[in-house]
């Protein structure tokens, strides 16, 4: 049986919320990413290896089985359509609200009344834009950004955004306000499926102290 076991990570909120649930299963990182440039970190345990990837390739990492496990926010799954994975566990960390959201000057019922012409949305999150608006028959046409979406309609790239949001501070310093809640949003564990069957023992086990560390039943 092959025991090594491979965990996605992102730099950021998402390590530096993972590292204490780690810690509490035992599992110590040997280096600290926002110092190192290594992008494969050892641990406390000699089979098991963090690696260090951008938050929306953590998916497609765990999809193709170069690592086992890994944590992803939802906002990631929903966009990535979380094929090829298991996802047992919400982790309850790195929590927001993915939303729609405009200029504060924009009529309450922007998405009910259309004004007419196509709303403009600016996101990273194409898809889940894309299904948000047509299960609700609006036609919109979606601009791909990479980041700072806030900055949009502020240049009249586009009518709205769909970004997520956390405070609300980022949306408010922009003269923006959210419009319309399109879901909860947290970062899961992810698990590659052939992982799951073929070193069950060490990925149940993992799950399991997780589980205990999140506290939750799931
Ligand atoms: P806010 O606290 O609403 O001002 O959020 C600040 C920025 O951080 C926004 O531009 C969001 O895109 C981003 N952000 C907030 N929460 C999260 C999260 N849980 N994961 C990733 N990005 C986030």
């Amino acid at each position: 049986m092959n025991s090594k076991l491979t965990i996605a990570l992102s730099k950021g909120r998402i390590y530096k919320d993972t590292v204490p649930l780690l810690g509490a299963v035992g599992i110590e990182c040997l280096d600290d990413p926002e110092t190192s440039r290594k992008l494969i970190l050892d641990t406390n345990h000699e089979h098991i290896k963090i690696v260090i990837i951008r938050a929306a390739d953590v998916p497609t990492y765990v999809q193709y089985g170069a690592a086992d496990l890994g944590v992803a926010g939802k906002d990631v799954l929903m966009e990535h359509g979380g094929q090829d994975l298991y996802e047992p566990l919400d982790l309850r960390i790195a929590r927001c609200k993915l939303m729609v959201a405009g200029p504060c000057n924009l009529p309450p019922d922007i998405l009910e009344k259309a004004p007419g012409k196509r709303l403009r949305i600016a996101t990273k999150y194409t898809n889940s834009t894309r299904d948000y608006f047509a299960r609700r028959g609006i036609q919109v046409e979606i601009i791909k950004l990479y980041g700072s979406m806030e900055l949009a309609p502020l240049v009249q790239l586009s009518d709205l955004i769909v970004d997520v949001v956390d405070t609300g501070n980022t949306l408010k310093a922009n003269g923006l306000e959210p419009i319309a809640h399109m879901a909860d949003i947290s970062s899961r564990l992810v698990v590659n499926k052939a992982s799951m069957k073929m070193k069950h023992r060490l990925v149940q086990d993992f799950l399991t102290r997780m589980e205990q560390a999140v506290g939750v039943q799931v």
